[in-house]
């Protein structure tokens, strides 16, 4: 009988599997392993700190952002005071669920397929990856960490299909030894342009001796494909060596929902929590498995199955300005070339570079300057309404 059984092991499901059995609960972890979750791997230095990443996990540091208008003007963001840190999933999500395992999670290699009742016993039941046999596990709560287009969601959560997907597609290169005049291992690049995405972004990641480079778009339409060649393309990078192809839905709008008043709490993209305007999932992932975790716990403590609820609570209390600000800054600038033209040139203001990256590096608004506030509002409606002209590099 396990306290928790957690269904996923990757960032959210194997965060929350260490969280609980560091607190000394009797916790499973299921994965269906093999695949490679398809991912940028940019993580803030909060993250670093928050979840102990040691410096090994990180292939790339990255010090410059730079973004890139559909007219391909560009403004160099430099990363003061710190780094943005690249990870390799293949490697990164492995080792997660291995800490979670040292910490006293049980794993189980298998797909989670449906979730029993009988009177007051659950259990989580899955088909065992090497017998192919279906196999039960009794458990009193569960937490769905199983990602975008979650099968726990769908099953156990009030709307937990109902969530806007972007579809990402991306290549992993190897990447050119050395910096040129169109690629630099030490900067990410965002490429805002409608030939490359309508509606989101495209981008190229360095990852030490490789890179990603990709793009998302709302629109099923849209050929990722074919993007993304013109985007290597762009970027000087078509004639590198393709090592691996892949692509997969992000999560854009947190659920209603996060429990079903029962026994169920779902994290991370399970739960829709990717933020707007950047797709930045990794960290609300495992701030996601960190606070189902509590509230799992607080759960089997109390006996309340309300406390199901805190998990959605404790993170929307921190984070839930952050997602809106950049809802409205996807809603404002993502929409057309000259919208997406005026953000580039809305990047040129020192504050708005140092605001916009506190909030990503730290996780925070910063509340310290509200004259910089005043100013990027009054820029921010300005340039909406096209009041500025654009100024060139
Ligand atoms: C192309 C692309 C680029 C991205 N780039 C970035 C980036 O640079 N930085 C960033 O922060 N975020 C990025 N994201 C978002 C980020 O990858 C996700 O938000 C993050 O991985 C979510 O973590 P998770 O643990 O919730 O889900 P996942 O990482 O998807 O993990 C879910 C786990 O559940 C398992 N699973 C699923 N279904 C079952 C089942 N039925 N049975 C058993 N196991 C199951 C899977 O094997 C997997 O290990 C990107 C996403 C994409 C698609």
């Amino acid at each position: 009988m396990y306290d928790v059984v957690v269904v996923g092991g990757g960032p959210s499901g194997a965060t929350a599997a260490e969280d609980l059995a560091r607190s000394g609960h009797k916790v499973a972890m299921i994965d269906r392993e093999g695949r490679i979750k398809p991912c940028g791997g940019a993580i803030p230095p909060r993250l670093i700190q928050d979840f102990q990443i040691p410096d090994e996990q990180l292939i790339a540091k990255v010090t410059t952002a730079r973004m890139i208008s559909p007219t391909g003007r560009h403004v160099d963001i430099p990363i003061d005071n710190g780094f943005v840190g690249m990870v390799d999933r293949k490697d990164f999500d492995p080792f997660l669920r291995d800490r979670a395992e040292h910490a006293g999670a049980e794993r189980y290699t298998g797909t989670y397929l449906r979730i029993e009742r009988d009177g007051k016993e659950k259990h989580v039941i899955y088909r065992d990856k090497q017998s192919g046999e279906e196999r039960s596990l009794q458990t009193r709560l569960i937490i769905g960490a199983d990602g975008a287009k979650s099968r726990v969601a769908a099953q156990e959560i009030p709307g937990g299909t109902k969530t806007p997907l972007v579809f990402a597609y991306h290549e992993i290169i190897a990447a050119p030894r050395e910096a040129t005049d169109v690629y630099d291992p030490m900067r990410c690049d965002v490429i805002y342009d409608g030939a490359i995405s309508p509606d989101f972004y495209g981008w190229v990641f360095p990852h030490g001796n490789t890179a990603s480079v990709g793009m998302g778009t709302y629109i099923t339409s849209v050929d990722l494909k074919q993007a993304t060649a013109a985007l290597r393309e762009a970027s000087g990078l078509a004639d590198c060596e393709t090592i691996r192809r892949e692509g997969a839905p992000i999560p854009l709008k947190p659920l209603k929902f996060w429990d079903n008043a029962r026994d169920v709490v779902v994290a991370g993209d399970a739960a829709g929590v990717v933020a707007p305007s950047s797709g930045e999932g990794i960290f609300y992932a495992m701030l996601g498995g960190r606070v189902a975790a509590t509230a799992a716990s607080a759960t089997l403590a109390s006996g309340r199955i309300t406390d199901l609820s805190l998990a959605r609570k404790l993170f929307m209390k921190e984070h839930k300005s952050v997602f809106k600000v950049l809802g409205a800054m996807q809603n404002a600038y993502y929409r057309s070339d000259s919208r997406r033209e005026r953000f580039v040139s809305l990047c040129h203001d020192e504050d708005v570079q140092k605001l916009t990256f506190e909030a990503y590096m730290n996780k925070r608004l910063v509340k310290a300057r509200p004259m910089a506030h005043l100013k990027i509002g009054l820029k921010n409606l300005s340039h909406l309404a096209g009041l500025v002209r654009e100024t060139h590099v």
